[in-house]
C-alpha cells in the first residue's frame, strides 16, 4: 500500500473512516476463502447493501482526496489543452512550485525506500544525461547505435556483478547470462513469467502452466500470472518469513514452469532459501527465478563487504532468470531495471517479431515498442559513473545505517524486528496497535509502509538515511510514538482502522474495489 493511501500529513483532515473491523471480522476469517467470495457475490447483490456500502466508501475516499489533489485551487488545473501553449518560463514556474513542495521529505530521509541516491550532484548528472539522449530510441538501431551500446553494457554490468564470469566459465557462449533492459521491476517479472510461459509451452506442451510464489513475493508476479494466462500458486512463508521449501516441493505439479524466490522480499527484507528453491527446480527441470529487484546492487557488495550473504545469483546452477533494478539500488534515473536469463535459448521466448506487416518487419524485444533512450542511457551512466568502489562505499553506510535503525527498534519496549533482515527493516507489536504508531509518525513527517498479514511497518534504508542525524530521528520519533500509542490506549486514529481492515477483513472483494475507487480518484483533474 505505497503508493496510495500512505499519504500523510494531515490526519486531522480526514474526518471519515469506516468501521468495518467491527463486522465480527475474526469469526469470518475462519470461513473457507471460496465460501467467502460466493457470499460477498450473493451480499454485493442485495442492493441495499450494495448502496450502504457504496456510500461509506464514497465517504471514505472524499476524506482522502483532498490529500490527493493538494494543489487544487492553488495552481491552474487544465482539463483541456490552453488555446495557446504556455510560455516555457511559466510551465517551468508551475513545475518549480510543486517540486519545492515535494522534495523536502524524501531529501531528508523521511521516506521509506522510493529515492534510494538523491544527492543532487548525482541529479544533475543523471538529467544531464538525459538531456544529451532525449531523443533516443532503441527502436531505431540504426539511428542510435549508442542506445544498443549502453542497453548491452548494461545488461552485461549487471550479469558480471551478479555471477556471470562464474556462471558461464567453460560454457558456449549461447549458455552465457544474456538478457534487457526493460522500464521498470515489474517489466523485468513480468517478462521473465512469459518467457517461462511460451518456453514451457513450445518446450514441453504445457498449455495450463503454474507458477510457485512465496506469499512475499512481489505482486509483479500476480500481475504477469494474470495478464498471461498463468496459475499462481502461492505458498506460505515459514516463522523466519523465507520461503518454506518443504512447502514448495508439494505445491510443484506436472504444470508448474517456474518456482519463485526474493533475494530480499519487499515486505520483511529477507532473502528466501535460494539455493534449496533453486535445486528444486533445476531436479524438476523447471525454471527458477529470483527476484532482485530490490537487493540486485546491495547484496553483491553486502557479500564483499563481510556481511553473511546466502547464495543467490548465478553461482547457483538452478536460477535461470533473475530480476534487478537498476532504478533502486542502480542508482539510475525512474524507468529502468535489468531482466537476466541463463542463456540466449531461454532469452528467445521473451523476443517478439512480426514478419507480415505492411509497415515492413518488425521486431521488439521487450513490451514496449519505442523506448525511452535516456533511461537507459541514465542506467548507464549511473553504473559506470558509480563503479564497484562507489556501490560498496554506499552499501556500507546503508548497511551500517540499517544496523543502527535495527538495535534501536530492538531496544524499544512494545516493539520487535520481523525476521532477520539485512536493509528493509519491517517490525511489530504483540501489545500496539502499530498502524496507530505509524500514523504518529506520519503526523512527524515520516513515510513509512504498512504491511500486513501480519500487522507490521518497514523503512526501506537508502543512501538518504545515511545522512548524518536522520537514523537518530527516526528512532527518537518512533520511541516517542510508541510512547505516544501505550499512554492513549483509547485512541482511535484516522489512518490506523483503515489500515487494520485492509488487513483483517475476509471480503477481500471489497478492498479491491476500494483500491479500484482509489485510483479512479487519482485520475480525476
Ligand atoms: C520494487 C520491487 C519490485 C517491483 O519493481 P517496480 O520497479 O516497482 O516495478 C519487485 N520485487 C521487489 C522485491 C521489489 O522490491
Amino acid at each position: 500500500m505505497k503508493n496510495d493511501m500512505n499519504a500523510p500529513g494531515h490526519p486531522d483532515d480526514r474526518k471519515n473512516t469506516m468501521d468495518l473491523p467491527e463486522l465480527g471480522t475474526s469469526l469470518l476469517n475462519r470461513v473457507p476463502p471460496r465460501l467467502l467470495s460466493t457470499a460477498e457475490r450473493y451480499l454485493k447483490s442485495i442492493p441495499l447493501l450494495r448502496n450502504r456500502l457504496a456510500k461509506e466508501t464514497d465517504s471514505m475516499l472524499a476524506g482522502l482526496e483532498g490529500d490527493l489533489k493538494p494543489y487544487r485551487g492553488k495552481l491552474p488545473t487544465y482539463d483541456k489543452l490552453p488555446a495557446k501553449g504556455l510560455a516555457r518560463q511559466e510551465v517551468l514556474r508551475e513545475m518549480g512550485q510543486m517540486e519545492e513542495k515535494e522534495e523536502d521529505r524524501w531529501r531528508d530521509g523521511l521516506v521509506s525506500g522510493a529515492v534510494y541516491h538523491g544527492d543532487s550532484e548525482h541529479i544533475d548528472f543523471l538529467n544531464r544525461v538525459y538531456a544529451i539522449n532525449s531523443q533516443s530510441n532503441p527502436l531505431h538501431a540504426d539511428l542510435w547505435p549508442s542506445a544498443t551500446k549502453f542497453e548491452a553494457e548494461v545488461v552485461a554490468m549487471t550479469a558480471n556483478m551478479l555471477g556471470a564470469a562464474e556462471a558461464n566459465a567453460g560454457r558456449a557462449p549461447e549458455e552465457h547470462i544474456c538478457g534487457s533492459v526493460s522500464s521498470g521491476g515489474t517489466e523485468s517479472i513480468m517478462l521473465a513469467m512469459k518467457t517461462y510461459r511460451d518456453w514451457a509451452h513450445e518446450t514441453k506442451g504445457i498449455t495450463r502452466p503454474e507458477m510457485v510464489a512465496p506469499s512475499s513475493a512481489h505482486p509483479a508476479f500476480d500481475k504477469a500470472a494474470h495478464y498471461f494466462g498463468i496459475k499462481m500458486v502461492r505458498v506460505p512463508v515459514g516463522e523466519d518469513y523465507r520461503a518454506d521449501v518443504k512447502a514448495t516441493r508439494k505445491a510443484i505439479n506436472r504444470n508448474t514452469i517456474v518456482l519463485i524466490g526474493s533475494a530480499p522480499g519487499f515486505p520483511h527484507g529477507v532473502i528466501d532459501p535460494i539455493e534449496e528453491l533453486s535445486e528444486l527446480a533445476r531436479k524438476r527441470g523447471i525454471g527458477f527465478h529470483t527476484d532482485c529487484c530490490l537487493g540486485g546492487f546491495v547484496l553483491p557488495w553486502a557479500r564483499r563487504l563481510g556481511y553473511p550473504v546466502p547464495a543467490f545469483d548465478f553461482r547457483l546452477p538452478g536460477v535461470t532468470s533473475m530480476s534487478a533494478d537498476t532504478h533502486k539500488f542502480g542508482y539510475a534515473a525512474k524507468g529502468s531495471s535489468v531482466v537476466l536469463y541463463r542463456g540466449t535459448e531461454l532469452r528467445s521466448h521473451q523476443y517478439y517479431t512480426a514478419t507480415e506487416w505492411p509497415g515492413g518487419i518488425y521486431f521488439s524485444p521487450t513490451f514496449s515498442g519505442s523506448r525511452p533512450g535516456a533511461l537507459i542511457a541514465s542506467a548507464w551512466a549511473a553504473l559506470v559513473s558509480t563503479g564497484e568502489e562507489g556501490y560498496l562505499d554506499a552499501t556500507k553506510r546503508i548497511l551500517e545505517t540499517a544496523a543502527t535503525i535495527k538495535r534501536g527498534i530492538r531496544a524499544i519496549p512494545d516493539l520487535h524486528v520481523l525476521g532477520e533482515p539485512l536493509f528493509v527493516i519491517a517490525f511489530g507489536s504483540n501489545t500496539l496497535d502499530i498502524y496507530k504508531v505509524m500514523e504518529r509518525m506520519s503526523a512527524k513527517g515520516w513515510s513509512l509502509n504498512g504491511l500486513h498479514k501480519p500487522a507490521a511497518v518497514h523503512l526501506c534504508v537508502t543512501q538518504r538515511h545515511t545522512q548524518p542525524g536522520v537514523a537518530e530521528r527516526f528512532l527518537e520519533d518512533l520511541k516517542a510514538a510508541v510512547e505516544h500509542v501505550r499512554a492513549n490506549p483509547g485512541e482511535k486514529g484516522t489512518m490506523a482502522p483503515v489500515y487494520g481492515m485492509a488487513g483483517t477483513v475476509p471480503f477481500r472483494g471489497l478492498i479491491s474495489d476500494l483500491l479500484k475507487k482509489y485510483m479512479d480518484l487519482i485520475y480525476k483533474v
